[in-house]
């Protein structure tokens, strides 16, 4: 299949401005060889940095992207670019990943909202650079490979976005352009929350130089932190399970998360001891977040039994809703979350909470640790796959 070759060269520079992400667009810079110590200090950058901050905490306070960074359509191509490496680096040497994760699904969402209504060719054009060659057809459409769509539309929950919906013919899938600016969307949101590799010394430098930013970051973006009474270290996101990390990476990057898994969720957080702030900050990436409702329903699921809170579903009940990702993720970044994880095939396995008790995170209960599940190996792990309970969602108060 051909890459669109409706863009002719001559626009490249307005090209790289738009899609600062894509390879080559370095090319903006000429002859000019940039440093990260300049980029971080040199006053010649300091429109790119500023416009860069902009970016990363319009996308911390909203990753759907509705915000907009007013001094960036005005900006030159060259400064699109360094703002966004920038942001690259800065988010790379941030302490935790969520401020990337969180910048790439807004960036992603920005060049999407050019993306659905430019005429096809640039779309093929970018979907090329990117790696998803595209062709463009008559009638507003685009031809892709099966094996590029189904990458891309994978962790589109829409019923819509399944192969089975799509026109597929001689191993493409021709889909219209809207449909396209959104599995590109994907592409461009994988792309961007890979960090971009630092050494230690230079994320050292960038620390202390963007200090204050980093440090407004964490405050809008604070780090899940476990509840009055739970044990000192409790909450170790690290541990969790490749089920409950699939589902707060998929909130995080914008998705929608089924009912089932949003309960599964608020439960877990709640078992494994998060305070209530931050079940709800899990719930804040959800196409459909609405601040009240999910309070409310956090606040059903957490408060349930004097505070003890629904149990999370089982093992079993998680797999028959599609939720557990033992198997490995092939959508996630970062290697570990692909891998297959062997302690999910262990026959002893029947609860996520007894994955993370075996790991060595503290399960809490009545503000304590819960002794229930017992020490690895667990005699056994407890669970009700029939708890019921509203999921954190903007679905209407029943
Ligand atoms: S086996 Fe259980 S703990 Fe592991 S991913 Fe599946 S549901 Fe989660």
């Amino acid at each position: 299949m051909a890459v669109g070759r409706g863009i002719a060269r001559r626009d490249e520079r307005t090209l790289y401005a738009e899609y600062p992400f894509l390879p080559g667009a370095e090319a903006l810079l000429g002859a000019e060889t940039v440093s990260v110590r300049s980029l971080l200090e040199d006053p010649a950058y300091e429109r790119a940095r500023s416009i860069g901050r902009a970016r990363v905490l319009a996308a911390a306070d909203d990753p759907r992207a509705s915000r907009d960074v007013a001094e960036l359509d005005a900006a030159e191509p060259e400064v699109r670019y360094l703002s966004l490496l920038f942001d690259e680096i800065v988010l790379a040497s941030a302490p935790t990943a969520a401020g990337l994760r969180r910048w790439a699904v807004a960036e992603a969402k920005r060049a999407h909202g050019r993306l659905s209504s430019v005429a096809v060719e640039e779309l093929a054009e970018v979907a090329g650079r990117l790696g998803f060659p595209m062709e463009a057809r008559p009638g507003d459409r685009v031809a892709l490979r099966v094996v590029d769509y189904l990458k891309l539309a994978v962790p589109i929950r829409e019923a819509d976005y399944r192969l089975a919906r799509q026109a597929v013919a001689h191993g493409s899938v021709v889909v219209g352009r809207v449909r396209a600016a959104r599995v590109l969307q994907e592409a461009i949101r994988t792309r961007l929350a890979v960090p971009v590799p630092l050494a230690e010394e230079v994320r050292a430098l960038v620390r202390e130089r963007e200090a204050e930013l980093l440090a407004t970051l964490a405050e809008r973006m604070p780090a899940p932190v476990p509840r009055a009474g739970t044990p000192a270290g409790a909450l170790r996101t690290d541990l969790f399970p490749p089920c409950v990390r699939k589902m707060r990476r998929t909130l995080e990057a914008g998705e929608n998360l089924s009912h089932a898994g949003r309960f599964a969720l608020a439960a877990f957080l709640h078992r494994a001891g998060a305070d209530f702030e931050t079940i709800v900050d899990a719930y804040r990436g959800a196409p459909d977040f609405d601040e009240s409702i999910t309070r409310y329903q956090v606040e059903h699921i957490t408060h349930r039994d004097g505070g003890v809170g629904y149990e999370p579903p089982e093992c079993d009940t998680l797999r028959s809703h599609g939720l557990c990702v033992r198997e490995g993720d092939p959508t996630a970044p970062l290697p570990a979350d692909r891998a297959r994880d062997p302690r999910c095939f262990d026959d002893r396995l029947r609860h996520p909470l007894q994955y993370y008790r075996w790991r060595g995170g503290t399960v809490v209960d009545r503000g304590g640790p819960d002794e229930r599940l017992g020490p690895r190996p667990p005699e056994e792990a407890r669970g009700t796959s029939g708890s019921r309970a509203r999921s954190p969602s903007t679905a209407r108060r029943e």
